[in-house]
């Protein structure tokens, strides 16, 4: 069984501990590989490196040209090997092939040369202020030493979302995926260093939550890139409260989709149906809550049970699956209690609801569920659930709709469907969430700022937002007498 090191300065080395972790394939339930549990010291010498990498000539004296040539390399690298990659993805996340090869692995190397382009714009501003004698400019300082904390859900895009943009603006990183799913980092760091990252730039820590945690509390990490729950997103802002460190936060979501009286049903029913299953719904993005004009409830939630029922359950790796396995067996029992719940709160179950037997039943795969007669107070309707569950909640007035809609702690993306011009553009602004798409399933770009409102998280990542995530302002004042 293959097994992966951590990357510590130069060296790849095993756990200072000899622990190891086991990382598991979704669709079998079988051992995939054997990656280093990095300890405390581990996490100590890690950051040791990153501050040198930081500190050394070979980073600081390089040309904002050769940077970005160099993220160039690593999108070039990512495209060579894009055939391995999405393999790797697909076997140890579970994604479906045709999602890691036409999606993950493009959008990771879109990213990286989306933030090659910017390395040689990174400009300052002088002020005209009003002290006789000064002439005063301001500039972007890189912070230092960044820890990258990624879930499990799109490994090598959420790593690219951060590592990208890191380096750009000349910080020193310390990579540290998720426990379930660290294969394609360990691929991407390997593709940084063969496109000439300088040791010390990009260190890699795998392991669990305590290896996050350290890198956390650790007075030598200067920013705190983490995606992932909530509730871990919290506890960080606690233990970084210490060393008062630069903290991003993209967290959960809620997102709810509203269906106005007036939609084509049809592509509502097609766009909804793969807003919520994208991925297994493990997208912090996916469509949850479907709040459906009452006129129209019964057509939407028959058509799309019936699309659903459609969609062909299988490994990632065949390409003709549709719905892949959850990413772990502890995760698919984490669904399967919130449907029960949603069926002991009094929730409809349409279809599905229920893991999926025969040839399927040693990976954690689950029916895609629909359920009606969601109330607002329901669990399902208010909880994360990180699966393939859909909930439908109908309304009667569009006002009524887009407070329900807003009723929740989380505010990462909505969608609305809608053929009346005047509701497409008046909506957005009245829902609170940090992307609003209109007649559309969710997308991502990296030239367009992701990110929540209220519990699903703190700052943007992708377009310029992420520059200012990763520098300080500097200013500079000049005696001319
Ligand atoms: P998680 O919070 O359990 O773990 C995420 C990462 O943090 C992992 O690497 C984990 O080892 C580490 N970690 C766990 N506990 C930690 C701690 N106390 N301190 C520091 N690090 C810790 O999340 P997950 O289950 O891997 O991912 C699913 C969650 O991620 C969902 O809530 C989803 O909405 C969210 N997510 C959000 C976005 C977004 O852009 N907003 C994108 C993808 C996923």
């Amino acid at each position: 069984m293959p097994a992966t090191q951590l990357l510590i300065g130069p060296d790849w080395v095993g756990a200072s501990t000899g622990a190891t972790g086991e990382t598991i394939n979704p669709a079998t339930g079988e051992a995939l590989g054997v990656f280093a549990e990095a300890s405390a010291a581990d996490v100590d010498a890690a950051v040791a490196a990153a501050r040198a990498g930081f500190e050394s000539a070979a980073w600081r004296s390089l040309t904002a040209d050769a940077r970005g040539k160099i993220l160039w390399r690593i999108a070039e690298l990512i495209e060579r090997n894009a055939e391995e990659l999405a393999a790797l993805e697909t076997a140890d996340q579970g994604q479906p092939i045709f999602v890691s090869t036409n999606v993950s692995i493009p959008l990771a190397a879109q990213t990286f040369r989306y933030y090659a382009g910017w390395a040689t714009k990174l400009e300052g501003k002088v002020s005209p202020v009003s002290i006789p004698g000064q002439f005063t400019y301001q500039q972007r300082r890189p912070l230092g030493v960044a820890a990258l904390i990624t879930p499990w859900n799109f490994p090598l895009d959420i790593a690219a979302w951060k590592l990208a943009p890191a380096l750009a603006t000349g910080n020193a990183t310390i990579l540290k995926p998720a426990e379930q799913t660290p294969l394609s980092t360990v691929r991407l760091v390997e593709l940084a260093l063969e496109a000439g990252v300088p040791t010390g730039v990009v260190n890699l820590l795998t392991g669990g939550p305590e290896v996050g945690r350290a890198l956390v509390a650790h007075p030598g990490v200067d920013k705190v890139s983490f995606t992932g729950s909530t509730a871990v997103g919290q506890e960080i802002v606690r233990t970084a409260a210490d060393t008062l460190k630069r903290v991003g936060l993209e967290l959960g979501g809620k997102a709810p989709s509203i269906v106005a009286r007036d939609a084509d049903i049809d592509a509502a029913v097609a766009g909804n149906l793969q807003g919520a299953l994208f991925n297994t719904g493990q997208a912090c993005g996916a469509f949850t809550r479907f709040f459906v004009h009452r006129s129209r409830v019964d057509e939407f939630a028959t058509k799309i049970a019936i699309a659903a029922d459609s969609l062909t359950i299988g490994p990632g790796s065949d390409p003709n699956t549709v719905v892949g396995p959850l990413v772990s067996a502890e995760h698919l029992a984490r669904v399967d209690g919130y449907v029960a719940g949603g069926k002991s709160e009094g929730a409809q179950l349409v279809t599905g609801g229920e893991r999926v037997g025969g040839p399927l039943e040693n990976g954690f795969f689950y029916r895609p569920t629909v359920f009606t007669e969601v109330k607002d107070e329901m669990t399902i309707a208010r909880e994360e659930i990180f699966g393939p569950v859909l909930s439908i909640m109908p309304y009667d007035d569009l006002d009524e709709a887009i407070a329900r809609a807003n009723n929740t702690d989380y505010g990462l993306a909505a969608v609305v469907w809608t053929q009346d011009l005047k509701t497409a553009h008046r909506l957005p602004e009245r829902i609170h969430a940090g992307t609003v798409f209109v007649n559309q399933l969710p997308l991502i770009d990296p030239g367009t700022p992701w990110g929540g409102f209220g519990k699903s998280g703190w700052g943007r990542e992708m377009g310029a937002y992420s520059l200012d995530e990763y520098t300080e302002s500097q200013s500079v004042f000049m005696n001319l007498d």
